[in-house]
């Protein structure tokens, strides 16, 4: 059980770049990062409005002379500081990870990104050389996976309890884009542009994070070939999906299926992940985050629970609240933060036997993403034909 005790040299000194007072996703990097004093924020970019930037971060608790206009200046003053940063998160729209991310790293700064990571397997391939040759870590911030559940859905199939996996089954869905973009906000005018999205709306925005979450559960299947068919049922997002079904086909014969949607009307179901084996499935939902469905075929299906002694050492270990209590995403988000200190520490240490084993989502982790999305648009672009998986 985690307790917020130490578990690293702390705290690390942390900046932010995006994540202002108007973007949907940097409370989630403030709730991980500070929720056991392992990161400290000290500075930031937070907006593309410097000035509503500043007012913000002065809110936060940070000096006013440490909330900069832009992430140039950031690096620039806080490189020329004996505190200086030491890691920043980068929680701006897409097409700004790759620039911002090459910075710092090259003036020795260690980063935690928003995914998808970047826009293309080679961006990825060459940002994980540059960290390599700095001795710096990239992590990226795939939310539910640090949730004790989804280890125990790992560690069930590692032991075998489900048998040979035949068949997975994840969807991604909700509503909210299911009328037209008039008055879009900010966030979903860049979201369905090619130019600040990338190559892929939905299926980069809510698909990477089922496919790094399969990853985890299944670490021992490669997909091998897939077919995907995307749809922009709002056709100014063109080329952009709103909507998106993959197959795949898996190395052990398994077959998968994934649905990603942001105009599945009325649905707020969110996150569903299905893993079928020859004995028995297990299932669980972010609607019922607390609840792992374990199907032993021929007996009464079980509802497991997470921190009860019964689950495996390894979901126990990072659970947070304890059984009586709801264990959700805001605890999910603590664990990356703070498996991500944990692997910047031992970067440090130079102890690189810790970090062969350590679970933490960094390059590697981001790479698979963005390889997954070139699969699925080389795919799309066929005419949904089967593609092997390059
Ligand atoms: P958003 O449009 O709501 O917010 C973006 C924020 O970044 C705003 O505060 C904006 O002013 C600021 N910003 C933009 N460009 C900047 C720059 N160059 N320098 C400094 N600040 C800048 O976007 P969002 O929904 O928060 O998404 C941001 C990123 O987070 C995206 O990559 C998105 O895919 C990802 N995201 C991840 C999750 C998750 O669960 N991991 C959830 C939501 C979004």
């Amino acid at each position: 059980m985690i307790n917020g005790e130490r578990l690293t040299e702390r705290p690390l000194r942390w900046g932010m770049v995006g994540g202002g007072r108007t973007g949907q996703v940097g409370y989630k990097h403030r709730t991980g990062a500070q929720r056991d004093g392992t990161y400290k924020l000290v500075c930031g970019a937070f907006d593309l409005d410097a000035e509503r930037g500043r007012d913000f971060g002065v809110n936060l608790g940070v000096e006013a002379n440490r909330c900069y206009a832009d992430y140039k200046e950031l690096i620039a003053k806080e490189a020329a500081r004996e505190d200086g940063v030491q890691v920043v998160s980068i929680a701006t729209p897409n097409f700004s990870h790759y620039e911002i991310t090459k910075a710092c790293l090259e003036a020795g700064i260690h980063v935690i990104c928003e995914k998808p990571l970047f826009f293309t397997v080679a961006e990825c391939e060459e940002i994980g050389k540059l960290a390599d040759q700095k001795g710096l870590i990239v992590g990226v911030t795939y939310g539910f996976t640090g949730h004790p559940l989804v280890r125990q859905m790992a560690a069930m199939v590692a032991k075998g309890l489900l048998g040979d996996i035949r068949i997975v089954d994840l969807q991604y869905t909700h509503g909210f884009n299911a009328g037209d973009d008039v008055g879009a906000s900010e966030a979903l005018k860049w979201r369905t542009n090619p130019k600040t999205a990338g190559p892929t709306f939905v299926l980069g925005d809510i698909g990477t994070h089922l496919y790094y979450l399969s990853e985890i559960v299944l670490p021992h299947l490669k997909i091998e070939k897939l077919l995907c068919d995307r749809k922009a049922f709002i056709p100014s997002r063109a080329p952009l999906e709103d909507h998106a079904t993959v197959l795949m086909h898996y190395d052990n014969g398994a077959r998968g299926r994934l649905w990603v949607s942001s105009v599945n009307a009325g649905n707020m179901g969110s996150q569903r992940y299905r893993f079928v084996g020859s004995k028995a499935s297990v299932e669980w939902s972010d609607s019922h985050p607390d609840q792992l469905l374990y199907d032993v075929q021929g007996e009464p299906n079980r509802i497991l629970h997470h921190g009860m002694p019964y689950l495996e050492e390894e979901s126990l270990a990072i659970d947070r609240m304890g059984a009586l209590h709801t264990e959700g995403l805001g605890d999910s988000w603590s664990n990356i933060y703070l498996w991500i200190a944990q692997a910047i520490d031992a970067k440090k240490r130079g102890d690189e036997g810790f970090l062969k084993t350590h679970h933490y989502p960094g390059i590697k982790a981001g790479t698979e993403g963005v390889r997954w999305l070139e699969n699925c648009v080389r795919s799309a672009d066929a005419g949904s034909a089967w593609v092997d998986f390059a």
